[in-house]
């Protein structure tokens, strides 16, 4: 393995307590260069050195941290090796120029210890915090960060509670949350009416008792609420199914401890870091092949990872008392509503889903969703950031515009780039309900409010009917408009802290282009003044449109019907085409035949969902991009055999990548009843192969893989493997998501480079 550079940004209490010498002290045990300084939040460092050996210090800094230091962050950013040499410790980085806002912080182990601990006045009581862990973002309500801005305002600290808060050599000096059963917020359970059941431990204990018995609770946690029921139990995850209205999407799992989730998933030490970190995001975990815990086949059908989470909140640790196994822990909210925050609303929204609602009376200021992360080629990739991680800032040149970037329409996040950072915000959602659009605007109002944030330009996507882009046009600031494939290659970049130029490689489900048509498979050589289409995925149609999305089967006649004209539509030996009826074939047929609602594409996200269709995987799909992730999972571990053939083809001036020649090959190991799994590796090492091949034709070094499609790991993990092996530098996500989360970045990206060679007056 080559040298490798990591950059840690360290949040928490660490100035002060030999923190630096300790760093330098741990690097130089592993033979690391590098440095490190403190900074306003906490403390910044760079290790340089041998790739595995970097992966040591990464997992080692938390585990022995010197005493009296304690971590609320961490966030680590692989960076090619910049030949740094020796160890150096530097005082400051100099102060943020902003107020930082904190994420919510998983409980610590010294408040567990208390919680824990029948001699402690804090006993049980599931609001113990400190100044290093509980929440932050989801109770403040203003700036500056004090008891009278949160959501904890309401209650008046008792004698003993604001004796810890002024005294300085107290752990709780100044924790804005402090609070103690004399003083602080309770627990009640509820019926499905609002009835009181049981208050505080009573509470607590009933709740445990219900998961016992196959009941589904809702659970007020730190960013909103939470729909728990015992994993173990199918009739319990079908009832949760059924009511939820989500049929087949994986559900994520909370467990008692590491050594629970080590009973489940066999994980690595980056891995095992990740999951018990002060963030706690949902970790997609390889399940393992002789597990010594089980969940039912419900949980996440078909599927060889799960996405597993730690308690975050003290709550959470008291529930695993009483319940001790595995629970589903998924997002309480109608399939793709926000979050519930306040249990009032809960008990409307969430009524014919919950039998119980265990809830309590600290009020929750914004949604803030569980982050969910995964370890890719020995790096952290988020796929969604949000709690523990939002509204954290992401290292950006000096100097930059003020700008607001409002993100795309699905999985939107939204961005303001200050000086020298872009904060990023919350997982916001899919801006396709009335919710989801009032939680936008809220979003980016109090962000703004809190950082005293006034935009001088507001950057949005290129498609001009988002919700995101009409509401930055109505603010009456001059607006960027950025391609949707250009975002998301320049965040990828600013992700791995560089800038053009790049090849990007951005695939996903749709976006538009400048040619008013719908891309997705795209090739973009992207400069510090824009970007050109080097290359794309040959374009086919989608009878039906946006239908497409939830009928792969629908993608799979789009591009049959390119290989064969109509009659391919009467391949009835084919999955898809056995899935419909003659006279809908025949509607189609006529459709495509006069390109009536049947846009044409370069969708590498709709490829796959004709790939998987074509298998026989599946013809119909219950959420965006079932039929890709079905792919994916045959693909894994499958022998890698030949890829299919994707040759390219010049066609004035841009390259085009035929998918042609793949996708009979594809159909004819499918006519000779080659194994799904052989047929899945075959087509994912194809598309890794054309990935390399349009490097090498364009030449450029650095290639930046982005988008929704780099969610796959088969892909992902072939396609950066290739290129290094070809000899590129492969980069990928680490801080933000891939997919559409993460486009907001980008966003602030392209207004930087914009704005720099034509500043608004
Ligand atoms: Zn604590
Ligand atoms: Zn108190
Ligand atoms: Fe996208």
């Amino acid at each position: 393995m080559p040298n490798e550079r990591l950059r840690v940004a360290v949040r928490g209490a660490v100035q002060g307590v030999g923190f630096r010498p300790f760093v330098h002290r741990l690097a130089g045990e592993l033979g690391l260069a590098g440095w490190v300084a403190n900074d306003a939040g906490g403390a910044v460092l760079e290790v340089e050195g041998d790739a595995d050996a970097v992966r040591r210090f990464l997992v080692r800094l938390p585990a022995e941290l010197p005493p009296h230091s304690a971590l609320t962050g961490l966030e680590p950013t692989f960076l090619a090796p910049s030949g740094l040499e020796g160890f150096e410790i530097h005082a400051s980085l100099g102060g943020a120029k902003t107020a930082t806002i904190l994420p919510d912080i998983a409980a610590c182990p010294d408040c567990l210890r208390e919680m824990r601990d029948p001699r402690d006045r804090r006993y049980r009581y599931p609001f113990v915090n400190c100044a290093h862990c509980g929440p932050r973002y989801s109770i403040i309500e203003a700036l500056p960060y004090d008891r009278a801005a949160t959501t904890m305002k309401r209650w008046r600290m008792c004698a003993a509670c604001l004796g810890e808060y002024e005294n300085p050599g107290d752990r709780r000096f100044h924790a804005q949350p402090i609070a103690c059963p004399d003083c602080g917020p309770r627990v009640e359970l509820w019926n499905g009416d609002g009835a009181v059941l049981a208050r505080g431990d009573e509470a607590v204990r009933a709740a445990g008792r219900a998961l016992s018995q196959g009941r589904v609770l809702a659970v007020k946690g730190v960013g909103g609420f939470q729909l728990w029921a015992d994993a173990r139990d199918p009739a319990a995850v079908l009832a949760l199914r059924g009511r939820k209205a989500r049929r087949d999407k994986p559900f994520a799992l909370m467990v008692r401890d590491r050594e629970a989730a080590r009973a489940l998933c066999d994980l690595d030490a980056m891995e095992e870091r990740l999951l018990a970190s002060s963030e706690a995001p949902i970790v997609l975990l390889r399940r393992a092949a002789d597990p010594r815990a089980r969940v039912c086949d419900p949980v996440a059908p078909g599927n060889p990872r799960l996405g597993v989470m730690l308690p975050h909140a003290p709550l959470h640790h008291l529930l695993f008392e009483e319940f001790p196994h595995p629970v589903v822990a998924t997002s309480g909210n109608l399939s793709e509503e926000p979050i519930s925050t306040d249990e009032r609303r809960a008990l409307e929204d969430l009524r014919d889903v919950a039998d119980l609602f265990l809830v309590h009376d600290r009020p929750i200021a914004r949604a803030v969703d569980d982050s969910v992360a995964a370890v890719v080629e020995g790096r952290e990739m988020l796929l969604r950031r949000a709690r523990g991680y939002a509204p954290l800032p992401i290292p950006a040149r000096e100097g930059g515009p003020r700008v607001l970037a409002v993100g795309g329409h699905l999985k939107n996040a939204v961005a303001l780039a200050l000086d020298r950072a872009v904060l990023v915000s919350q997982h916001i959602g899919d801006l396709s309900t009335e919710n989801a659009c009032e939680a936008f605007r809220r979003t980016i109002s109090t962000l703004q409010d809190l950082y005293d944030f006034r935009p001088e330009a507001v950057v949005c996507d290129l498609h001009p009917d988002y919700v995101s882009t009409r509401y930055a046009r109505s603010l009456g600031l001059p607006v960027v408009e950025v391609q949707h494939h250009h975002a998301h290659a320049l965040s990828c970049l600013a992700d791995n802290g560089l800038e053009p130029p790049a090849l990007g490689v951005t695939w996903d489900g749709s976006g538009w282009g400048p040619d008013r048509t719908v891309w997705g498979g795209e090739f973009l050589r992207v400069a510090p003044d824009g970007f050109v289409r080097f290359a794309h995925l040959r374009a086919f149609s989608l009878p039906g449109g946006e239908a497409a999305v939830r009928e792969p089967r629908r993608c799979a006649l789009g591009l049959l019907y390119e290989l064969g004209g109509r009659e391919a539509l009467d391949w009835e030996d084919l999955a898809p085409v056995a899935a419909f009826g003659a006279p809908e074939r025949r509607t189609l047929g006529r459709m495509l035949e006069r390109g009536l609602s049947s846009p044409r594409t370069t969708s590498a996200g709709r490829l796959f969902d004709a790939a998987a269709s074509l298998a026989g995987l599946r013809q119909t799909a219950t959420f965006e991009g079932q039929a890709a992730l079905e792919l994916e999972c045959a693909a894994t571990g499958a022998p890698a055999g030949a890829g299919y053939p994707f040759p390219l083809v010049e066609e004035g001036g841009v390259v085009i990548v035929d998918w042609e020649p793949a996708f009979r090959a594809l159909i004819s190991d499918v006519r000779a009843a080659a194994p799904v799994p052989v047929v899945a590796a075959r087509f994912h090492a194809g598309l890794v192969g054309a990935v390399v091949a349009v490097a090498r034709r364009a030449g450029e070094p650095r290639v930046a893989l982005s988008g929704g499609c780099f969610q796959n790991r088969v892909l992902l993990s072939g396609a950066v493997r290739a290129l290094r092996a070809a000899g590129f530098e492969a980069l990928w996500h680490q801080r933000v998501p891939p997919n559409d989360g993460g486009l907001a970045l980008g966003q602030a990206a392209a207004a930087a480079l914009v704005l720099r060679e034509a500043p608004c007056a």
